[in-house]
């Protein structure tokens, strides 16, 4: 999931100073997860741009702010005359589904509440941990499943390096050493012959930004070639 964190209401309050109605957007799915973005922080912003003097025409919590046609439907069916009303659009979930908003209106002035900060697993209600960095050209086969790229803070693609210390991480003895939990990883599972296997060089390539796939002719080019 997309882990975001509330900007300063400050900067937000003068980014929107010049406009006078808003429409809230959240999301049902990780800006909620995150306590940034479901319906108790929109009703919390209403109550505090209400405060400040200005106007809310409506809220709405997509059910997955990242897909486009899903809000745009869902969007139309409930909340039609709202946004209409309101002369800018406050978006209370990750820095994609603002995106999302900024397709869908147009001529609206779009303002992200929240920063979007990593791709994340929750261990416990709102506690995340950076896993993955979505390089584009997985490793975990050969690291037995742990990422060294995520959680090296120098994403060693071979370690450890020589800062190890009683398996901690020279940067910070908070971290454990990543190629620690390597080792003793694949040590569990039987596969420590794997530490001898130098892991080539990544072809960083594969990260392209904008990243786009489109599986649907994907599958189809593959069909024709079968
Ligand atoms: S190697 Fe690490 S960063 Fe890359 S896709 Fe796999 S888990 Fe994600
Ligand atoms: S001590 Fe371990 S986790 Fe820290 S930088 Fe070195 S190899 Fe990476």
């Amino acid at each position: 999931m997309i882990i975001t964190q509330k900007r300063e209401l400050k900067d937000l309050m003068e980014n929107i100073k010049d406009y006078k109605s808003f429409f809230l957007v959240g999301c049902s799915e990780c800006a909620a997860l995150c306590g940034t973005g479901g319906e108790p922080e929109l009703s919390a912003m209403k109550e505090e741009l209400e405060k400040q003097g200005k106007q809310v025409t409506g809220t709405f919590v997509a059910k997955t702010g990242c897909q486009v046609l899903g809000t745009k439907i869902e969007l139309k069916k409930t909340s039609k005359e709202a946004v209409e009303n309101a002369d800018c659009i406050l978006v209370m979930s990750c820095g994609a589904g603002t995106q999302t908003a900024v397709e869908l209106f147009k001529d609206k002035a779009v303002y992200v509440t929240n920063d979007s900060l990593f791709l994340g697993n929750m261990s416990r209600l709102q506690m995340f941990d950076e896993r993955c960095s979505l390089c584009g050209e997985c490793i975990l086969d050969k690291t037995g499943g742990i990422c060294p790229i995520t959680t090296c803070p120098k994403g060693l693609l071979n370690g450890p390096c020589g800062g190890t210390n009683e398996g901690k991480c020279e940067v910070s003895s908070d971290i454990e050493c990543a190629w620690v939990r390597i080792y003793n990883r694949l040590n569990d599972i039987n596969r420590l012959d794997d530490m001898k296997k130098t892991v080539e060089p990544k072809n960083w390539a594969a990260h392209k930004k904008p990243m786009k796939l489109n599986v649907r002719e994907q599958s189809s080019s593959k069909k024709d070639k079968a």
